[in-house]
């Protein structure tokens, strides 16, 4: 079977990203070739005795800048390794200035063929390299880690999900929070009763309709506490609009003073 993407990840530390990418369902995926993963380190690319690959910033200040010459040389070899494959693949650098992350994003991203993700380390990379080689750049958030490799993990991760063959029940990834732009409703498993509670009486009883229901209640219900702004950029259904209103009515409204 050829994989269902190839992920080239040009990076300073390929120990980090190969080891974190061979657990679990990533791991897994890697394991039965749904995902084929390369890794290019700049360092094989530089040209110096001490593989240097960063130097200080023009114009003072602190830090290293990331040198053009080794992660050009490095996307190339990503790049001659997609075109050996017939893969067309977008270079993508992992940023804190970059497009933020999200689900659609992220599907969008599953249906390419591949992906070469350019991990940055020290107060970034050369602007050159950027505008000449650079298709996209992504956010995981408004913070800033000291690397892009645990970026390009959580890229790889989520687009995993959404690849066929890499969820044991394919329907998981199609009933979890933000793929219909609500937040997942609540999950219980054996035992029915414990010290922390029980379960809901609805997904004990066999009515499939009436779970449906309530789990799409609860959904609607986080939703509005703990993500409104989901739910005012969402167009609703009716059976949604229903059941907000139901509970506006029974749950939402102000306590009795
Ligand atoms: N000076 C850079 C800036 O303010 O835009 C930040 C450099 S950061 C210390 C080093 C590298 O970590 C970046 O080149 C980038 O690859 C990665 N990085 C840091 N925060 C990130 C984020 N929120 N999303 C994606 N990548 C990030």
């Amino acid at each position: 079977m050829s994989a269902r993407l190839w992920a080239g990840i040009v990076t300073l530390f390929p120990d980090l990203v190969t080891g974190s990418a061979a657990a679990g369902v990533l791991g897994r995926a890697v394991e039965q070739g749904i995902i084929d993963l390369d890794v290019f380190n700049p360092r094989d690319f530089a040209r110096d005795r001490h593989r240097t690959v960063d130097d200080r910033p023009y114009g003072g200040g602190p830090g290293m800048v990331m040198q053009v010459e080794p992660l050009q040389a490095a996307l190339q070899a990503a790049k001659d390794a997609a075109t050996r494959r017939g893969l067309d693949v977008p270079v993508i650098y992992l940023s804190p200035q970059g497009r933020r992350l999200n689900q659609q994003i992220v599907h969008d991203l599953s249906r390419r063929p591949g992906l070469i993700l350019l991990c940055g380390r020290y107060e970034g990379v050369d602007e050159r390299l950027l505008l000449a080689e650079v298709d996209e750049q992504l956010s995981i958030g408004d913070y800033v880690l000291t690397g892009g490799e645990l970026p390009a993990l959580v890229v790889l991760d989520t687009v995993s999900r959404h690849l066929p063959g890499t969820l044991g029940n394919s329907a998981s990834a199609l009933e979890e929070s933000h793929l219909d732009g609500l937040l997942d409703y609540p999950h219980y498993t054996r035992p029915e009763n414990c010290a922390a509670g029980s379960v809901p009486e609805v997904l004990i009883s066999g009515d499939h309709s009436a779970i449906q229901r309530w789990r799409l209640r609860e959904s609607l219900k986080r939703t509005w506490i703990h993500r409104p702004d989901l739910l005012s950029s969402r167009s609703l259904t009716e059976t949604e609009r229903l059941l907000l209103a139901e509970l506006f009515a029974e749950e939402l409204k102000p306590a009795a003073g």
